[in-house]
């Protein structure tokens, strides 16, 4: 799997207000200070940050549940009678390899839109090109596509700037497009430029 160190966050200086966090490249840890003001010796210091879906409602029901509820492209259980969309879900996406589990707004809208469209009668596949935003401060952050297993990045903008761009290609194509404040974020070109070949 690729990290994206070489993507918007690691570009982006950190901005949030009030300045709770900053960000800084180099140097190495030496210690961790505790609010009550001890200095503990430190060589890394490791953090989590992420979530378990919530599936066991779903496992009780008799579905299969692994790292997420599965479903298929069109987001139905192994139960004809049940979908399921949003955080909880692992499906098949034309953007991955495998299977995927996604966390954002726009993943839990648009699928269910597509579950939606099927209940009245026009099924297909769940296709919605991965798009996350979020505010960050001042920031507003925008990655459309999956930048995992990306060999080559591009920057465009500056570096440490509040408006930028990082285009992520694997083989040569575009894959992902990471950006802080961009005024020419257009969803439209990147789902056309990104759609894995049918
Ligand atoms: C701190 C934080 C910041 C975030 N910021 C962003 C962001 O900037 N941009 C972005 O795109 N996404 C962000 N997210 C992620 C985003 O909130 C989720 O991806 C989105 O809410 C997923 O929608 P969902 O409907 O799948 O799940 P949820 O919104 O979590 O809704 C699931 C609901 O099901 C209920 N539930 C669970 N189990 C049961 C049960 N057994 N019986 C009945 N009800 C149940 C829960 O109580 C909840 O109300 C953030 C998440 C967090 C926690």
């Amino acid at each position: 799997m690729c990290s994206n160190w070489d993507s918007v966050s690691w570009h982006a200086p950190c901005r949030r207000k009030p300045p709770s966090c900053s960000a800084r490249r180099g140097g190495k840890v030496s210690a961790v200070e505790t609010d009550d003001g001890r200095m503990l010796p430190a060589e890394l210091v490791g953090y989590g940050i992420g979530v378990i879906p919530n599936g066991e409602l779903a496992a009780a029901a008799g579905l299969d549940v692994h790292n997420g509820i599965r479903v298929d492209e069109t987001l139905l259980t192994e139960d004809p009678a049940i979908s399921a969309i949003g955080d909880a879900v692992n499906f098949p996406s034309p953007y991955c390899a495998s299977t995927i589990r996604l966390e954002s707004v726009q993943n839990a809208v648009d699928q269910a839109r597509t579950v939606a469209a099927r209940l009245v009668g026009k099924p297909a596949p769940f296709t919605a090109l991965p798009w996350f935003w979020t505010d960050q401060g001042d920031l507003k952050l925008q990655i459309a596509g999956l930048l995992d297993g990306h060999d080559q990045t591009v920057l465009i903008g500056e570096a440490e700037s509040k408006h930028m761009s990082v285009l992520c290609f694997r083989l040569g194509r575009l894959i992902a497009a990471d950006e802080a404040s961009a005024p020419g974020f257009d969803l439209k070109a990147y789902e056309a430029a990104t759609r894995p070949a049918a």
